[in-house]
């Protein structure tokens, strides 16, 4: 096994809502924390190989990444490839260059072809066409993947990837239009609930059906993998059930307390028909999810509540 114990560890992208759990769940190691002060823009070649030169971090979480919920990927689809390629490139190059000792890519379940056999299993990466909607992201994390096994092979670096589900929980973006499906639909319930709507509408037709992890398991099982870990192929990181939006919209009411009409807008995309990832790979290498989607979701509406109420003050 890898040991982290009396490492200088960096979390790129530690402002985001994985890289704070990431952050959270390395404070019970017994590492050092380095965390890019300020305004270090991980898309800058030249300021990001400064930065690793200078801090020579010995662990990399490669958890930085311009992230959004279907309607972002489908709009900002010039930024989504060029901010996530330009920071997969510059942050694993540099990791090479200053000999890190170990690198652990993130990537995403949308990698996988939209029409993929269900569980997805990490060799069906590119074995057909994405999903549309989120082409641009996925063809930058496949990028991302591609490269850290590219190093490991021709330079012997110790780099390995992960594939999360969706993620939810602290520190998730609430955009209105812009966010991903949980945080979305934990703002909206509750503000209908606030406001007294008899009414929420929820995007799509309710069929498709996701895969939902709370952040702070994701990152457990992080360096749970790093620790364990080291080979070319890359980790699905999973609950290992799934849940159709329908399903999933009727759970969000009952966590916030929302008890009106929930019906339909069939004009929004429903994006990929199904995404569960076979957690098998993960399963063997001794993780298991701990948190339950109901018990995530109390913490994350708590979460939002609370992240509300100081964004107010
Ligand atoms: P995806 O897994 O990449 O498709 O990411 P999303 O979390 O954005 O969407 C998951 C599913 O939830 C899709 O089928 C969406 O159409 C559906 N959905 C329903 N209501 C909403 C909403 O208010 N926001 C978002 N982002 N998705 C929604």
């Amino acid at each position: 096994p890898f040991e982290l114990k009396g490492k200088t560890v960096f979390v790129a992208g530690h402002r985001g809502m994985v890289g704070s759990a990431l952050t959270r769940r390395l404070a019970q190691e017994d590492v050092t924390l380095l965390t890019a002060r300020g305004e270090l823009d991980l898309r800058d070649q030249a300021a990001v190989f400064a930065w690793f030169a200078k801090e020579t971090p010995q662990v990399v979480f490669l958890a930085a990444a311009k992230v959004g919920g279907i309607a972002a990927n489908n709009t900002l689809r010039a930024e989504f490839i060029y901010d996530n390629l330009a920071i997969a490139a510059n942050v694993i190059h540099a990791a090479y260059l200053n000999k890190v000792e170990k690198l652990m890519f993130l990537g995403s379940s949308c990698i996988y072809p939209k029409l993929a056999p269900q569980p997805l299993r990490e060799e069906y990466m590119l074995t057909g066409p994405l999903e549309a909607t989120n082409e641009p992201y996925a063809i930058a994390k496949i990028a991302g993947i591609k490269m850290a096994d590219a190093y490991r092979s021709q330079y012997g670096c110790d780099f390995i990837s992960v594939m999360p589900t969706n993620l939810y929980g602290p520190g998730d973006n609430y955009h209105l239009e812009y966010s991903h499906v949980v945080a979305a639909l934990i703002r909206r319930f509750h503000e209908a609930k606030l406001s007294g709507a008899t009414n929420v509408l929820v995007w799509g037709t309710g069929a498709p059906r996701r895969e939902f992890l709370y952040v702070d398991d994701m990152a457990d099982a992080c360096v749970h993998l790093m620790k364990v870990y080291s080979d070319s192929a890359m980790v699905n990181i999973g609950l290992g059930e799934d849940i159709s939006i329908a399903e999933f919209a009727r759970m969000v009411a009952s966590v916030v307390g929302y008890t009106g009409a929930i019906s339909y807008d069939t004009s929004c995309a429903d994006g990929t028909p199904r995404k569960l990832l076979d957690v098998s790979r993960l399963t063997a290498l001794g993780w298991r999810a701990r948190t339950s989607l109901e018990e995530g979701l109390a913490l994350a509406y708590r979460a939002y509540l609370d992240e509300s109420k100081q964004a107010a003050e």
